[in-house]
């Protein structure tokens, strides 16, 4: 039974019982940037979306202040364990090089479109609110990542 037949059934108007969530709050989502020296050096971001961390890698140092763009390559999704992943990734194996965490906190999902997140971060280096927008450069896994002004 969905909320809108329990309020069906009752005059809410006559009973102290609890109406509806008004109060459901943005829920904090984890968080974290993975520094990874691999074959080239970059920084891996990653959100957590239904249950497993979306992954970007960007080729340059992420923008802690607005003004600066970056391209951010989605790559694939990672277990939520991940998260706490630092140390080397041996040779021979794919991204052999050593991840360190670079970054991490939370994040509260501002707007969430297949094409543009927009998102507030929490983290020790980024903080506030930052854009991800897919691009129509490259092949549909390009995205720009960067901190509105
Ligand atoms: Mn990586």
């Amino acid at each position: 039974m969905s909320l809108k037949d329990r309020r069906e059934k009752r005059k809410l108007s006559e009973t102290p019982e609890p109406d509806r969530s008004t109060k459901a709050k943005a829920k904090e989502e984890i968080y974290l940037i993975h520094m990874h020296d691999a074959s080239h050096l970059h920084w891996d971001l990653r959100l957590e979306m239904k249950g497993v961390l979306k992954s970007w890698a960007i080729p340059k140092e992420p923008p802690t202040e607005a003004g600066i763009k970056r391209l951010a390559v989605q790559v694939e999704d990672h277990p939520i364990e991940y998260a706490e992943f630092s140390g080397t990734i041996p040779e021979g194996q794919y991204g052999a090089g050593t991840v360190e965490i670079w970054d991490k906190g939370s994040y509260i999902p501002v707007s969430i479109a297949e094409d543009k997140l927009v998102v507030n971060i929490n983290g020790e280096r980024l903080k506030g609110k930052y854009i991800l927008v897919k691009t129509k450069l490259g092949k549909g896994n390009n995205w720009i990542f960067f901190k509105m002004k």
